[in-house]
C-alpha cells in the first residue's frame, strides 16, 4: 500500500480521489505527520459537525501542518497542553502526539460522555 493509500484510507471524507492524488505527488508530506495532525482534527469539533475540506484542498493548504488550537501558545514555559519543558523548541507534531498520548491515557471514552 502506498503512502497515498494510506492517507485515502484515514481521511474521513472520500470525495475527488484523482485530485487528491495529484495534489499528494506535488507536495509529498511526510505520512507520519498527516496522520498525526488527522487523529486531532477528526477529533475537532468542527470535524465532528462535518466541516472536513475537500483531501485535494486539504492537501494543497498544508493543512496537516495546522496546529492544533486545543494547545494554545506553545511559546509558554513549559507547553501548557503536552507540559513539554522546552516548548520554543518542540514542533507542532511532537505537542499533537503528545497531547494525543495524554489523552489516551487519562481519559479513553471521555469524547462521548460530554
Ligand atoms: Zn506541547
Amino acid at each position: 500500500m502506498t503512502d497515498f493509500d494510506q492517507f485515502w484510507q484515514a481521511y474521513p471524507r472520500k470525495v475527488g480521489k484523482l485530485a487528491a492524488l495529484a495534489s499528494w505527488q506535488r507536495k509529498h508530506p511526510a505520512l507520519e505527520d498527516v496522520l498525526t495532525a488527522l487523529e486531532w482534527q477528526q477529533a475537532s469539533v468542527q470535524w465532528r459537525k462535518g466541516y472536513i475540506p475537500h483531501p485535494a484542498t486539504y492537501l494543497n493548504q498544508g493543512r496537516w501542518m495546522d496546529v492544533n488550537p486545543a494547545i494554545g501558545d506553545i511559546r509558554s514555559m513549559p507547553c501548557a497542553w503536552c507540559g513539554h519543558p522546552e516548548p520554543r523548541w518542540h514542533s507542532a507534531v511532537e505537542c499533537n502526539t503528545r497531547w494525543l498520548a495524554q489523552q489516551k491515557k487519562s481519559a479513553p471514552v471521555a469524547a462521548e460522555t460530554a
